[in-house]
């Protein structure tokens, strides 16, 4: 016999979450998955330095250029780009393993991931733009972080108003001005995408059953 739990049994999401440096975004990736354990977070892959602090296999899969064109070539990831001056990927086999448990997949990647993402499984995606509330705002959030140097920064903010033009091409906009509020706004994104009727697998055969055909 099938038990409401499993007539009520989902496929797996993926959420992407994209804004420019310093909007908050990797707070609020935090604060999602610590709270939820139907989630885990795809780890990218990138060409990048590792920063003070940041931890192989938990922050990023840190490779040589070498590497990852290997993966590329090896069919090994589910999109990927170059951003400033170093590439990013998300490794497709960690993706495949969550979702066919049933679990979502939390990605932080940029617009052009977000593009090829969607051109490949739009059904599976949910995407969030975070926009910082100001201007001000942003640069002060990325000169705190202390963590790049000066020129660094600069690049970044000049970066900034070119992600923040993809805005429009997001399901959903959170303007993070409080990151409590953002989180909770998040979660109800989350919340209500897990329903839509699509994603919930078994519904037919429950209703049968309800309506006793
Ligand atoms: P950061 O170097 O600050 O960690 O990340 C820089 C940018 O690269 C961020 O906008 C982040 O969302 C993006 N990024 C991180 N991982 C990936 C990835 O796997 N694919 C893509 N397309 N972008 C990524």
């Amino acid at each position: 016999m099938t038990t409401p739990t499993q007539a009520t049994q989902r496929r797996g999401l993926m959420l992407v979450l994209s804004s420019p440096s310093g909007a908050g975004k990797t707070t609020i990736s935090r604060a999602l998955l610590e709270a939820d354990a139907q989630i885990a977070m795809s780890v990218s892959v990138t060409t990048r330095a590792p920063r003070p602090g940041e931890v192989d296999g938990r922050d990023y899969h840190f490779v040589s250029v070498e590497r990852f064109q290997d993966m590329i070539e090896g069919c090994q990831l589910l999109e990927h780009a170059r951003v400033f001056d170093n590439y990013y990927g998300t490794p497709r086999g960690p993706v495949n393993d969550v979702l066919s448990g049933g679990r979502d997949v939390l990605f932080d990647i940029d617009w052009q991931g977000t593009q090829q993402m969607a051109q490949n499984a739009r059904d599976d995606l949910v995407s969030i733009f975070i926009l910082p509330p100001s201007v001000e705002e942003l640069e002060r959030r990325l000169k705190a972080r202390a963590q790049d140097s000066a020129e660094v920064v600069a690049k970044r903010m000049a970066k900034a108003s070119d992600e923040i033009s993809h805005w429009a091409e997001y399901d959903y906009i959170v303007v993070n001005r409080d990151i409590e509020a953002s989180v909770a706004s998040v979660r109800a994104i989350l919340d209500a995408e897990r329903l839509r009727r699509f994603r919930q697998v078994g519904l037919i055969d429950f209703v049968k059953r309800l309506r006793r055909e």
